[in-house]
């Protein structure tokens, strides 16, 4: 089987497993309790947070590790939410893990604006500009796109919020770029940055938060204090030591010239009347196919029969009709019916991805066929 839904989850590297024993059954102390054992584990944990932060290029800040992403975009919004006349702003390219919470925020009364998408998905960056003020408290934007892979600048995007409301806090969801493409906080004005750890290979169960002041952040659950008081519960110590292990193992200048080529070769494979590539210049690692006359479902499950898999955008809004993000960059609901996501890994060989595109131009003309 060959896989190319790497943007709704990827495979798991192996040395994890090596990681998940050694802290499941060995190291496994709640690093929390008043042993030797446990404050070394503790100790772990704080060198793991630095390693992250660095990873992150941050100078100052810390990072909680929560259950998923969707857990880190909730908490960075919610968390940074006060009362008082305040608006909050969001894309129209949100994963449905922050765009749910803001449309439940303008259900609650507050003043929510989202900012539109131009036709290369990116967020209008002129548009965005027009709606901060004095009274913007959350600025919540996704990094990379997870149905279209375009990349919101950070850089320019900090720098209108520096102008305009310096005191907002800049939510960043960074699902699609941590460890994909190069980027580095230091160069930016982000305030708070969501990432998560089965996107890269890492276990699914655990996810961060890049938090640059945590006295600016409120807790969204109650208990023993644990990270600060902002997360409590006691830590998955073996998912993040799996998480780190997974971000170790990753080169991503290698991987990204890797991924481009196979992009590359896969596009060249795909030469067929009928079938339209979507590209939106963004990251490489993301694509979308469009099959004239041919529903984008129909075209997933045959292709499943014939060894490759495909997505229908992100796996939360998969089962929902649409595409919110494709119809949000103006095309059709009949176009929208007709295309399929496409996303590769970085560990894909170039015969593997070759296959994929002829089984996928071979699988295109057998159902054109049947229908016309
Ligand atoms: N944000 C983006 C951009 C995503 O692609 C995803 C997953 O598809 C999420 C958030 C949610 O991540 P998680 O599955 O870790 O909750």
């Amino acid at each position: 089987m060959i896989y190319l839904d790497n943007a709704g989850t990827t495979k798991m590297f192996e040395e994890c497993l090596q990681v998940h024993k050694e802290f499941s059954c060995q190291n496994f102390y709640n690093p929390s309790a008043a042993t030797k054992v446990a404050s070394e584990l503790s100790k772990k944990l704080s060198e793991t947070e630095r390693f992250f932060l660095e990873r992150l290029g941050a100078k100052v800040g810390n990072v909680l590790f929560t259950g998923c992403a969707t857990e880190s975009n909730n908490m960075a919004i919610k968390g940074s939410l006060r009362t008082g006349n305040y608006e909050y702003v969001f894309s129209c390219g949100e994963h449905p893990s922050v765009f749910n919470v803001a449309k439940r925020l303008e259900l609650d009364g507050k003043i929510v604006h989202f900012v539109p998408l131009q036709p290369d998905g990116r967020l209008n960056i002129d548009d965005l500009e027009s709606v901060l003020n004095e009274k913007t408290r959350l600025i919540s934007i996704i990094h990379v796109n997870n149905e279209t892979g375009a990349i919101n600048d950070l850089k320019a995007i900090s720098k209108l919020k520096d102008k305009l409301c310096p005191r907002a806090v800049l939510h960043v969801d960074g699902v699609q770029a941590f460890m994909k493409i190069p980027f580095s906080l230091r160069e930016t004005s982000v305030d708070l940055y969501s990432f998560s750890a089965h996107k890269i290979h890492g276990p699914k169960g655990v996810a961060g938060l890049y938090v640059k002041n945590k006295d600016s952040l409120k807790e969204l659950l109650q208990g023993g204090g644990q990270q600060y008081g902002l997360r409590s519960g006691t830590e998955n110590v073996s998912g993040i030591m799996q998480f780190r292990k997974a971000v170790e193992v990753i080169d991503v200048k290698e991987n990204l010239q890797h991924v481009e080529a196979l992009k590359h070769l896969f596009n060249d494979g795909l030469r067929q009347d009928g079938i339209k590539i979507l590209d939106f210049n963004g990251s490489p690692y993301i694509e979308c196919l469009r099959f004239e006359g041919v529903k984008g479902e129909t075209m997933l499950h045959a292709l499943e029969q014939n060894g490759v898999i495909v997505g229908l955008g992100s796996a939360c809004s998969s089962k929902k009709a649409g595409n919110r993000i494709l119809e949000e960059i103006g095309f059709s609901k009949d176009e929208i019916i007709s295309t399929v996501r496409v996303s590769f890994n970085a560990y894909q060989s170039e015969e593997e991805i070759k296959r994929a595109a002829s089984i996928i131009v071979e699988t295109y003309k057998e159902i054109k066929a049947k229908v016309s």
